[in-house]
C-alpha cells in the first residue's frame, strides 16, 4: 500500500492544477491518471481561453476566467513552459439584425458591469482580422481573450506539479475506492493500492463512475465536442473566432432537463443551433469546432456535424471554402445538470472533494478552479466564491 496525504483521480486540467497548487502549498499529493496526462478533453479542446475582465462585482466566473488567465501567463512567461500562450483577443461574428440587437444590448450591459468588450463595425474588425467576410453586420471584440495549446499547457501544469513535489502517475486506472474505518481512502489501481486521508475526484466525464465506487451519484454527463483542422498554412487568422448564433439561441431557449444539460447544439439527433469557435494554431492549422451533442461515451466525430460547422465557419471566414479538412477529432466534455461548475467538498463523506462540471470552457477555467479547490483543502476554509459551485446541490447517495 502506497501512502500519500492527498490522492487526486484524473490527469486533465482540473486534476493537474489542483495537484500543482497543493504541492506548492507543501502538501504530499499523488495524482492517478488512467491514460496519459491531457489524454482526454484537456488535450483535445480548441485551446480558447475566455475572459472579459473581473467586473465591478467579481463572481465565480470572473475568478475562474481571470484567475486562469494569470496562471496561463505564469506558466508561459515566468516558469518558461512553452504552452503557445498568446493574448490574441476574440472576435464574435454577428450575422443577422436580431443578433446585432442582442449583441449590442449584451455589450452595453457587460461594459456597465465593468467588463471589457466592445462592438466593432465589420470594417473596423477587418482592419485587425483581414480574412473576415465583409458582409457580416459587425463583431463583438473581447481583447482579454487568449489561446494556448491545450496539450502542452496541461502537461506543463503537470510538470510544474512534479517540480513542486507531486507524484504524477499516468497509466494508473482507478478501479475501486473504499473508505476505511479511520476515514482514510483506499484506492485500487491494477496491481497496486494507494491510501490517503483526502481524496479529490477530477475525473472529467467519468466522475459518475468514480462516484459509484463510493456509493455516490455524481450526475456528470459526457457531451461530445468535435473539431476539424486544415493543413498547416501561413498566418491567416489572428484572433479566436466565434459566432453569435448559439449565444442568442441559448439565451432564449437554454434547454436542459433531468438527463439533458443545458446549452447543447442538438436534441437527440436534431440540430437546434449552430455553435462555433476556432483559431489558427502554432503549426498553422486553422481549427474549428462547436457541436455539443449527447452521444454516450462515443468519441468518433459525426461527419454531418463537421460539415455544418465548416459551412458556418466559412460564412465568417470565406477563405475556408477553398481549404480542405485534413483531420477531425472529438472529446468528451463534463457537463453538470445545470451547466455550472461543481467544485468543493462532497458533504456525504469526510475529506472527499470534487472538481468537475467545467463543461465546454474547462480549459480556460480549469487552472483557477484547481487553485481555488487547493486553497479550500489546504486551509480548510472554503473560498467565498465557491459557494456558487457547491457539490451539495447535485451529489446524492445511491439508493
Ligand atoms: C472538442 C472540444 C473543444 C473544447 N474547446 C474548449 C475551449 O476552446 N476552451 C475551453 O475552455 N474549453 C474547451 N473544451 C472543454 C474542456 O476541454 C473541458 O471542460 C476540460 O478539459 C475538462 O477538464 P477535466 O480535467 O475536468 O476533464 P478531462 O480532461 O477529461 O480529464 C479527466 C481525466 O480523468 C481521467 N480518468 C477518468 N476516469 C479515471 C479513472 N478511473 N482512473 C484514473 N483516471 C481517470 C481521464 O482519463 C481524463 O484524463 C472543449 C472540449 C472539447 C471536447
Amino acid at each position: 500500500m502506497r501512502e500519500s496525504e492527498i490522492i487526486i483521480i484524473g490527469g486533465g486540467i482540473a486534476g493537474v492544477s489542483t495537484a500543482y497548487h497543493l504541492a506548492r502549498d507543501g502538501r504530499a499529493v499523488t495524482l492517478l491518471e488512467r491514460g496519459s496526462i491531457a489524454g482526454e478533453a484537456s488535450g483535445l479542446n480548441a485551446g480558447n481561453i475566455g475572459a472579459t475582465g473581473w467586473g465591478n462585482l467579481p463572481n465565480l466566473n470572473s475568478y475562474l476566467t481571470m484567475g486562469s488567465l494569470e496562471i496561463f501567463k505564469t506558466l508561459q512567461l515566468d516558469l518558461d513552459y512553452d504552452i503557445e500562450f498568446r493574448q490574441c483577443g476574440a472576435l464574435q461574428a454577428i450575422q443577422t439584425e436580431e443578433q446585432y440587437d442582442f449583441a449590442q444590448e449584451r455589450v452595453q450591459r457587460l461594459r456597465s458591469q465593468g467588463h471589457n468588450q466592445e462592438l466593432l463595425s465589420t470594417r473596423e474588425a477587418r482592419s485587425i482580422e483581414p480574412g473576415l467576410n465583409p458582409d457580416l453586420l459587425g463583431l463583438v471584440y473581447t481583447p482579454l481573450r487568449a489561446q494556448a495549446d491545450p496539450e502542452k499547457a496541461t502537461r506543463a501544469m503537470a510538470s510544474a506539479a512534479e517540480a513542486a513535489g507531486a507524484a504524477i502517475l499516468a497509466h494508473h486506472e482507478v478501479t475501486g475506492v473504499a473508505q476505511l474505518g479511520d476515514g482514510s481512502y483506499q484506492v485500487m489501481v491494477q496491481g497496486d493500492e494507494f491510501r490517503a486521508a483526502t481524496l479529490v475526484i477530477a475525473a472529467g466525464a467519468w466522475c459518475r463512475q468514480v462516484g459509484e465506487m463510493l456509493g455516490l451519484s455524481i450526475p456528470i454527463v459526457p457531451v461530445r465536442g468535435q473539431m476539424w483542422a486544415t493543413e498547416p498554412l501561413p498566418p491567416l487568422v489572428f484572433h479566436t473566432i466565434s459566432a453569435t448564433e448559439s449565444t442568442i439561441h441559448w439565451h432564449t431557449t437554454p434547454g436542459g432537463g433531468l438527463e439533458t444539460p443545458p446549452e447543447l447544439t442538438h436534441q437527440g439527433e436534431l440540430r437546434v443551433t449552430r455553435h462555433l469557435y476556432g483559431r489558427q494554431n502554432h503549426i498553422g492549422e486553422i481549427i474549428f469546432g462547436g457541436d455539443r451533442q449527447l452521444a454516450g461515451y462515443q468519441q468518433v466525430p459525426d461527419a454531418t456535424g463537421i460539415e455544418a460547422n465548416r459551412g458556418h465557419a466559412a460564412e465568417i471566414l470565406p477563405m475556408l471554402n477553398r481549404l480542405p479538412i485534413r483531420r477531425t477529432w472529438a472529446g468528451l466534455m463534463p457537463f453538470s445538470p445545470d451547466g455550472e461548475p461543481v467544485i468543493g467538498k462532497i458533504p456525504q463523506r469526510d475529506n472527499l472533494y470534487i472538481l468537475t462540471g467545467l463543461c465546454s470552457s474547462g480549459f480556460g477555467r480549469g487552472p483557477m478552479a484547481g487553485k481555488l479547490l487547493a486553497d479550500y483543502i489546504h486551509t480548510g476554509d472554503r473560498p467565498l466564491v465557491l459557494s456558487e459551485a457547491d457539490p451539495a446541490r447535485c451529489v446524492t447517495e445511491i439508493g
